[in-house]
């Protein structure tokens, strides 16, 4: 069963993500801070990473740039979660180390798509994105 770290402030997404989540067969964790987010990556050892770029504490890019700056966690992937599919948002998200990317409001089959790339070590659009061509 791959666990699944969710950083997440808002408690009804959170909640609801995770149960979905746990429907599917993963086990999910649960921050509610960037700061206790890094904490629970170290102490987790988390499949992979749901983050929330809004957060209080730390936020998002900012967590995420600490998970890749670690050997500990450099290498679980990160799929960043923001509220609004701004331009320069994604950018953001690659130059933060994250290795895919989606907005909010969550669309659970497109999400999990990704998820599971990831953790087929498939990579999602970003990591793809990154690979030279061979
Ligand atoms: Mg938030």
């Amino acid at each position: 069963m791959s666990k699944i770290l969710l950083v997440e402030d808002n408690e009804m997404n959170r909640d609801m993500l995770s149960r979905r989540l746990q429907r599917r067969g993963y086990e999910v964790v649960l921050a509610v801070d960037g700061q206790s987010g890094v904490e629970m990556a170290q102490t987790e050892s988390p499949d992979l990473v749901l983050m929330d770029m809004s957060l209080p504490a730390l936020d998002g890019w900012e967590a995420t740039r600490r998970l890749k700056a670690v050997a500990s966690t450099r290498h679980i992937p990160v799929i960043a979660l923001t509220a609004h599919a701004m331009s320069g948002d994604r950018e953001k998200a690659l130059e933060a180390g994250c290795d895919d990317y989606d907005t909010k409001p969550v669309e659970l089959v497109r999400l999990l798509g990704k998820i599971e790339a990831l953790l087929s070590g498939f990579g999602g659009d970003i990591a793809s994105a990154r690979k030279p061509t061979a």
